[in-house]
C-alpha cells in the first residue's frame, strides 16, 4: 500500500434495500494504519457501510475505493479485492467439522493456493498472535466464544489481509470473555493494522482509536478524536446516544 494512498476512500455513499434509504451519502476516509471505531444506534446503518466497503452489500450510487482500487468499478476483480479485506462478524461463523488449524489453512490453500505445510507455518503464527497456540487441534464447540472468535480473527489475519473490518466482535461474547478478544483487537492496532471497528465498547473506542466516528440514521453526524467525539460531543444526537451507552 502507498504510504499517501488512502486504505479507504467512501465518496457519495448511498445504500437503499427497496425503498428504505440506510445510508444517505457517506463521504469517508481512513488512512493506512489508522483504527477508526464506528458507533451508533442499531438501525443506523453500521453493518451495511463496512459491508459495503467489502461488496458483501452493492452501493446504490457513490464510489469505495480501498487501496487504490475503486471496488465499485463493474470491472473489478471483486474476489481479488475481498481476498485482502480480512473481516469479523458478531457471529464466529467457524467450520464446525474442521479443527482450529484446519480453519485457519482451508481458505489459505483453496483460495490462496498456498501448500498445506506453508498454510499450516502462517497459521500457527497467527494463533500465537491471538494467544491460541495449545488450540490447533480443537473443534470450534470445545472453545469458549472468546476462543472462537479469537480463531476468527487468526484466520482473517492468515490471509494477509491489508485491512479489518470488525462487526460487533464482541457483542455476542459473556462479558468475562470480551477483554481478551479486546486486548488482541488492541494489539493489531499496536502493530500497525488498518481497521474499521464497528463497536459498542467505548472504553476500547476511547483508548485504541485514532477516530471515531458517530452514525445516525444513514449519515455520519459527527467525526473526531475520540476526546472530541466521546468526551466533548457536539451533537444532541451524539449525546443522547452516548447518555444511553456509557
Ligand atoms: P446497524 O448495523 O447500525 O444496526 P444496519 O446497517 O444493519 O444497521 O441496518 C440499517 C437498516 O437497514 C436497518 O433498518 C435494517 O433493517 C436495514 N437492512 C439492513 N440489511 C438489510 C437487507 N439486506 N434488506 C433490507 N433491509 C436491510
Ligand atoms: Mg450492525
Amino acid at each position: 500500500m502507498n504510504a499517501n494512498e488512502a486504505a479507504i476512500r467512501i465518496k457519495g455513499l448511498h445504500k437503499s434495500f427497496g425503498d428504505l434509504e440506510v445510508l444517505k451519502g457517506i463521504d469517508f476516509t481512513v488512512r493506512p494504519g489508522e483504527v477508526v471505531c464506528v458507533i451508533g444506534p442499531s438501525g443506523s446503518g453500521k453493518s451495511t457501510l463496512l459491508r459495503c466497503v467489502n461488496l458483501l452489500e452493492e452501493p446504490t450510487a457513490g464510489t469505495v475505493t480501498v487501496a487504490g482500487t475503486e471496488v465499485t468499478d463493474p470491472d473489478v476483480d471483486i474476489d481479488r479485492v475481498r481476498r485482502r479485506i480480512g473481516m469479523v462478524f458478531q457471529s464466529f461463523n467457524l467450520f464446525p467439522h474442521l479443527t482450529v488449524l484446519g480453519n485457519l489453512t482451508i481458505a489459505q490453500r483453496r483460495v490462496l493456493g498456498r501448500s498445506g505445510a506453508e498454510a499450516e507455518r502462517i497459521a500457527r503464527e497467527n494463533l500465537k498472535r491471538v494467544g491460541l497456540t495449545e488450540k490447533e487441534s480443537a473443534h470450534p464447540a470445545q472453545l469458549s466464544g472468546g476462543q472462537q472468535q479469537r480463531v476468527a480473527i487468526a484466520r482473517a489475519l492468515s490471509m494477509d489481509p491489508q485491512l479489518m473490518l470488525f462487526d460487533e466482535p464482541t457483542s455476542a461474547l459473556d462479558p468475562e470473555l470480551v477483554g481478551d478478544v479486546l486486548g488482541v483487537m488492541r494489539r493489531l492496532a499496536d502493530e500497525g493494522m488498518t481497521m474499521m471497528v464497528v463497536t459498542h465498547e467505548m472504553s476500547f473506542a476511547r483508548e485504541v482509536a485514532d477516530r471515531v466516528v458517530f452514525m445516525d440514521g444513514g449519515v455520519i453526524v459527527e467525526e473526531g478524536t475520540p476526546d472530541q467525539v466521546i468526551g466533548a460531543p457536539q451533537h444532541q444526537r451524539t449525546r443522547a446516544f452516548l447518555a444511553r451507552v456509557l
